[in-house]
């Protein structure tokens, strides 16, 4: 089984989105970590740092994937959905078309803190109708593995002769997304489709990926083959194993909105200011 190794690592930057929430941002387009997009976190024991939350606003062309750690959201979109993303919850948000959502805290004291990513559509998804699933703690399935566990978000996880569907399946890009807890020195092989974007972000302890240690708040990108050797080093570690596959198609992003084209973002852009963007 050929290893995959890690090619490059990440830290996040600080910044701020939303009505003034502070977030470290991962990675953004720019990076070209093709089919994901951006991936940010949100996580403060100070309510100034997010109580603002994110006030309505618009999105096209991608989905949003938000997992909350510790605190709570009220998430409403002018569909009428509305959802409470609570510690632990999974909210996957397909905008495609269009969507205009809000997500506010639902404390004004105490710690926030979760993920959002960014997953591109391809392009002739794009303008799809939008859909949108709040997926509670309950409902993700939980793989014990010798000194951890993994919560098994999206795709399949395949440990010893046992493969466990996750919450999310039938996205078209495939996306694997697990949730791996270790013990310390605790090690793991997470089988990742060949060809598939891979990366991993550690949001506690260090992981030791091959020769690389990567520490809490870094993310590493993985070079390709068909699984990854994950350790733990000497604290619990946390981390989330992220992989998809690629669309080779152009990336167009502004603000909230991921195109392949100008012509597309300029549309999108007359859509909003028009009240089409969800017509
Ligand atoms: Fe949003």
């Amino acid at each position: 089984m050929k290893q995959r190794t890690v090619t490059q690592a990440l830290k996040g930057q600080p910044t701020s989105d939303g009505a003034g929430v502070k977030l470290s941002r991962i990675f953004s387009p720019g990076q070209q970590l093709d089919p994901f997009l951006l991936l940010d976190e949100f996580n403060s024991d100070q309510a100034a740092d997010y109580i603002g939350g994110f006030p309505p606003h618009p999105h096209r062309g991608f989905e949003t994937v938000t997992y909350m750690l510790e605190g709570e959201m009220l998430h409403e979109d002018h569909l009428g959905n509305q959802g409470r993303l609570t510690s632990g919850s999974i909210q996957w948000m397909t905008a495609a078309r269009g969507i205009i959502h809000s997500e506010m805290p639902q404390q004004v004291q105490g710690r926030m803190r979760g993920l959002q990513l960014w997953l591109n559509l391809p392009a002739a998804e794009k303008l799809k109708d939008p859909s949108y699933r709040d997926i509670p703690p309950e409902d993700i399935p939980v793989v014990a593995v010798t000194g951890g566990r993994v919560k098994v978000i999206a795709g399949r996880f395949v440990y010893g002769d046992a493969a466990t569907p996750g919450a999310v399946t039938g996205i078209s890009t495939d996306p694997l997304y697990l949730d791996i807890s270790l013990e310390p020195g605790v090690a793991i092989e997470v089988p990742v489709t060949v060809g598939h974007t891979a990366l991993v972000y550690v949001y506690e302890g260090t992981a030791v990926l091959g020769s690389h240690h990567v520490a809490a708040g870094r993310l590493a990108v993985l070079g390709d083959g068909e699984q990854m050797a994950i350790a733990a080093d000497e604290q619990r570690t946390g981390l989330l194993l992220l992989a998809a596959r690629p669309l080779g198609e152009p990336v167009v992003q502004y603000g909230p909105f991921v195109m392949n084209t100008m012509t597309e973002i300029e549309q999108a852009l007359r859509d909003y200011r028009d009240g089409r963007l969800t017509a």
